[in-house]
């Protein structure tokens, strides 16, 4: 399994680079875990989107799915000169039906509900769901491929269900929102220290920190993560690949 960082942005992307977005891949399946603004250019420098087969959404924040209306007409502008020749999968869940309805385009994009104790299985890949403390309804994510496991925090506060989902994760991208001085000020994001927490009580191998704040010092978040897990840790960076 290799994940490459689109977009290690929260709320809006920097220059050149993408807000969350990444790109899972094996053998069998190429899958982009959620679609924030400025995905799909991001995409190009790693996958034709001819080749995309999936997409799978943690929630319906902007920064999460912005990407997903363009998408929906790259897939049919590529049907339509037949250079794809199937629709693409898309899965999210459904507890804002409005924001579901939006998925689907036609015989272009076909749309698909999750929820937490599914299990969704896409080429060799198992994804299962967890839940998560954020003002909107948000699932986090664990991804297994064989004995590899990947795990998105996707964006929540503290909650005892990531350390489930989390447990004995191989890398652990969890989000980083908040610098420690926050902790308790601002809801529905984690802080870096939060995060160190979290990867070392599901016992995770990697810590990735990512959905980065756009102010203050990122190496800062790298300290606060290492007062609380004593594993490798960075920051997502655009472009950045892990194999796994
Ligand atoms: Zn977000
Ligand atoms: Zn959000």
């Amino acid at each position: 399994m290799k994940l490459t960082i689109l977009g290690p942005w929260g709320a809006y992307p920097a220059a050149e680079s993408a807000s969350a977005s990444y790109l899972i891949q094996t053998e069998s399946v190429n899958v982009l875990l959620d679609c924030g603004s400025g995905a799909l250019a991001q995409l190009q420098r790693h996958l034709p989107l001819e080749e995309l087969d999936a997409v799978v959404l943690t929630h319906y924040h902007t920064d999460h799915i912005a990407d997903v209306y363009c998408l929906q007409h790259a897939a049919m502008i590529l049907m339509q000169l037949g250079r794809r020749t199937k629709p693409i999968e898309i899965y999210a869940h459904d507890a804002d039906p409005a924001a579901f309805s939006t998925l689907a385009y036609g015989e272009y994009m076909h749309s698909h509900v999750i929820a937490v104790g599914d299990t969704l299985t896409l080429g060799d890949l198992t994804w299962t769901f967890g839940h998560t403390t954020h003002p909107v309804p948000c699932l986090s994510m664990r991804i297994e491929h064989g004995e590899q496991v990947l795990v998105f925090t996707a964006d929540t506060a503290w909650n005892d269900d990531l350390v489930r989902i989390g447990r004995n994760a191989d890398l652990l991208l969890c989000e980083s929102n908040l610098y420690n001085e926050y902790f308790g000020k601002i809801g529905g994001h984690l802080t870096a220290g939060e995060a160190g927490k979290l990867a070392s009580q599901c016992g995770a191998k990697r810590l990735v920190l990512t959905h980065l704040p756009q102010y203050g010092d990122l190496a800062q978040l790298v300290r606060e993560a290492q007062e609380t897990y004593e594993g490798p840790i960075d920051l997502a960076r655009t472009g950045d690949q892990y194999r796994l």
